[in-house]
Formats: structure tokens, C-alpha cells, sequence
């Protein structure tokens, strides 16, 4: 379904618009400058001015895969990419703080105001990455758009609230998506905590766990009472164990955007979750539909950092526009080649809006009729 606008396809030939609509005539074809034509009738057409058509997607294909030179020898072990999920006040953000705060080494807390939607935290046993998700939305918007971002998930439960409708929605989530689940049974402090009945609720909806013959993982915790972090942390270590995650440091970066923004100083700034190679400062990257060289790479402490390897969150500054929550980023080794992508990218998104906006003005040319 590859498409092209009329007035485009005759700018690049260097021909009137109108003389195309003519020549669309003769071949039976009726057009008017901002509509779209097909691939097969934009060779035709181009045929006709001994012009060639090539299909812009295909040459997007060869570019992108220039740079793929994997190498198994070069895989090597990635931290683990957290995110955490449960129903509203359950306290998923109580959690996140608390590891935040009690893995943030003392020089680095002052720039823990800094919120870049993801986190990556040190522990004595390893590196974790944690995605601050503004909800289950998001999530399933970057599921729908194909983007795996996610190794593992933290489902939070109250221990006095038990499974709620939005427990039940992110069980569906990951397992949609093939997401191992681990529980964090939250607020162990209240005194009508009751974690037997959540892992009863829990076992109705698959998720059973071993001490009941399942091979789910259950860990008490209490974000208020800080008890528990470290079970968990750990838990999420034992996890990423088992599915041996590994990413090729030394090459290009390939990742996602978690979150982005267009900031008054700075321009389009893009939180992005590197998920294989290594991102650098002054990396020429396709970004979605936008494109840019990386003028500066901070990490989620705000500090200026020079590389990215994988797993790493990082806010990036150099793109020509602002991206969505989802976008491929995809670092390449020759900027024409990015502002190239980018550029049929665009030209894709506006033959399929203008082919909408084409539909509605017949829609309403049929109304007034
Ligand atoms: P979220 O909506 O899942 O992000 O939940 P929040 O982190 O905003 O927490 C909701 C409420 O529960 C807040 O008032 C928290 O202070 C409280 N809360 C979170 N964790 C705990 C806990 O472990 N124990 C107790 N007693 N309260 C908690
Ligand atoms: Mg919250």
C-alpha cells in the first residue's frame, strides 16, 4: 500500500502538476493535485516521462540494515528493564521512590527531582533499569506500536486491598506480551494486611505462587516501612538471570522512546531506553519520523554522560522534532542516511493525512449533495 501525493510525485520530477493530471487522463486515471496515487500507477505515470518509481520503503530497508553487523561473539550481559504495573494507589510510585532513594548514593541525590520517566539503579548485585510508566496506557499504546521495552514486570498489590480491576488488566498485559511477572505484595505494614488472601486472588488468575506448588515469585513488601527492597531487588536479579539477557555494546544504538517533550530552551527532548549498542553524543539517529545529531545525552540524575550502552535510560537533545512514546530510535553512521529515512517517513504520514482529509471533504462534498 504504497502511496504517493500527486503534487509530491510531480515535484520530484521536475514536471507541472497539471501536465501529470493530463497524462493521468489519457491512462484513464482521474486525479487532482492532493490526491494520492498508488505505486503501480506512479510508475506508470513516471514511465510515461521516462522517469523511474522506487518503493521509498524498500530503500528505508537496506539503510537500517547497513548498520546490522551482529556479531554473537560481541552479546554480552545487559541489566534487566523493570516496570512497574498495579491498580491506582496501590502504591507504585511509593515503590519507585523508595528504590530510588535508598539506591541513590548521597553525591547523587540532589538531582533526584529530575524525572526523565526512567530510572536505572545500582545494587550490590547488579544494575536494574525501572520504566515510570504514567500508567497501564502506556504501556499498551507501546505494545500496540510493537515496541518491547519490557524484561520483566513488577505487579504491586495491596496487601488490604487485594486484586482490583487494574491488577487484572496488567496480568493481561504482560502475559500478552510474554512479560515474566513478579509480585510485590505492598503496604505489609498496615495491620489489616492480609497477603494470603492476595495470593489466593492472585492463583485464580494464574499466578500461583511456590510455596502452593505455582512457580510464581510473591515478596512482601512495605514502600512506607522500607522492608522487603532488597528481597525484591533480588528477585528481579534471580529473574534476569534466567532469561540471560545480552545486547552488543560495540555497536550503533537501537532503543525506544519512553517519553517526550518540547522544551522551551532546548527543543524536542526525548527520554529513550537504549536496548542494543551505545548511544553517543554527537550520533546521527532516526527517531521516528524525526531525525537529528546528538547534541547532548543526560542520564536520569540530569548529568551530562558521553555514552549510553544498553539497558541505560538517557534523555537525548539534537532531534528535529518531537517524537512519540513507542518510536523506534535507531543510531546510523551517516547523518544523510537519517535525515533520508526521516524524510520518507514524513512523506508517508502526510499522503495517508491528506488521503483522511481527501475522504472527509468528499464525505461532506456527499453531505451538502
Ligand atoms: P500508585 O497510585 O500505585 O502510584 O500509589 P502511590 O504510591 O501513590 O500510593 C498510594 C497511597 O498509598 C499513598 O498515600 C501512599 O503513601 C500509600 N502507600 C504506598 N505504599 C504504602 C505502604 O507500604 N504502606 C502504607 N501504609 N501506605 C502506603
Ligand atoms: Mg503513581
Amino acid at each position: 500500500d504504497e502511496t504517493i501525493v500527486l503534487s509530491e510525485l510531480a515535484k520530484r520530477m521536475g514536471i507541472k502538476a497539471n501536465e501529470m493530471i493530463v497524462k493521468l487522463m489519457g491512462m484513464g486515471v482521474m486525479a487532482t493535485v492532493n490526491q494520492t496515487i498508488d505505486y503501480e500507477t506512479a510508475v506508470l505515470v513516471a514511465g510515461e516521462f521516462n522517469y523511474e518509481v522506487e518503493k521509498a520503503s524498500f530503500e528505508e530497508e537496506v539503510i537500517l540494515k547497513k548498520t546490522e553487523e551482529e556479531n554473537p561473539d560481541q552479546l554480552q550481559p545487559r541489566p534487566p528493564v523493570v516496570t512497574i504495573m498495579g491498580h491506582v494507589d496501590h502504591g507504585k510510585t511509593s515503590l519507585l521512590d523508595v528504590i530510588r532513594k535508598t539506591r541513590v548514593t548521597e553525591g547523587e541525590a540532589g538531582g533526584i527531582t529530575q524525572h526523565i520517566g526512567a530510572y536505572h539503579v545500582q545494587t550490590e548485585k547488579g544494575v536494574i533499569a525501572f520504566l515510570d510508566t504514567p500508567g497501564h496506557e502506556a504501556f499498551s499504546a507501546m505494545r500496540s506500536r510493537g515496541a518491547k521495552v519490557t524484561d520483566i514486570v513488577v505487579l504491586v498489590v495491596a496487601a488490604d486491598d487485594g486484586v482490583m480491576p487494574q491488577t487484572v488488566e496488567a496480568i493481561n498485559h504482560s502475559k500478552a506480551s510474554g512479560v515474566p511477572i513478579i509480585v510485590a505484595i505492598n503496604k505489609m505494614d498496615k495491620p489489616d494486611a492480609d497477603p494470603d488472601r492476595v495470593q489466593r486472588e492472585l492463583s485464580e488468575h494464574g499466578l500461583m505462587p511456590e510455596s502452593w506448588g505455582g512457580d510464581a515469585i510473591f515478596v512482601q513488601v512495605s514502600a512506607k516501612k522500607n522492608t522487603g527492597i532488597d528481597e525484591l531487588l533480588e528477585m528481579i536479579l534471580l529473574q534476569a538471570e534466567i532469561l540471560e539477557l545480552k545486547a552488543n555494546p560495540d555497536k550503533l544504538a537501537s532503543g525506544h522512546v519512553v517519553e517526550a517533550k518540547l522544551d522551551s530552551g532546548r527543543g524536542p527532548v526525548a527520554t529513550v531506553l537504549v536496548q542494543d549498542g551505545t548511544l553517543r553524543a554527537g550520533d546521527s539517529i532516526v527517531c521516528g519520523m524525526h531525525y537529528g545529531k546528538i547534541r547532548v545525552l543526560q542520564d536520569d540524575l540530569g548529568r551530562t554522560v558521553e555514552s549510553a550502552g544498553p539497558s541505560m535510560p538517557v534523555e537525548i537533545v539534537g532531534l528535529s522534532g518531537v517524537p512519540m512514546a513507542g518510536d523506534e530510535l535507531v543510531a546510523l553512521a551517516d547523518e544523510k542516511d537519517a535525515r533520508q529515512v526521516s524524510q520518507h517517513r514524513m512523506q508517508k504520514q502526510r499522503s495517508k493525512e491528506l488521503a483522511k482529509t481527501n475522504r472527509l471533504s468528499l464525505e461532506g462534498l456527499f453531505e451538502k449533495m
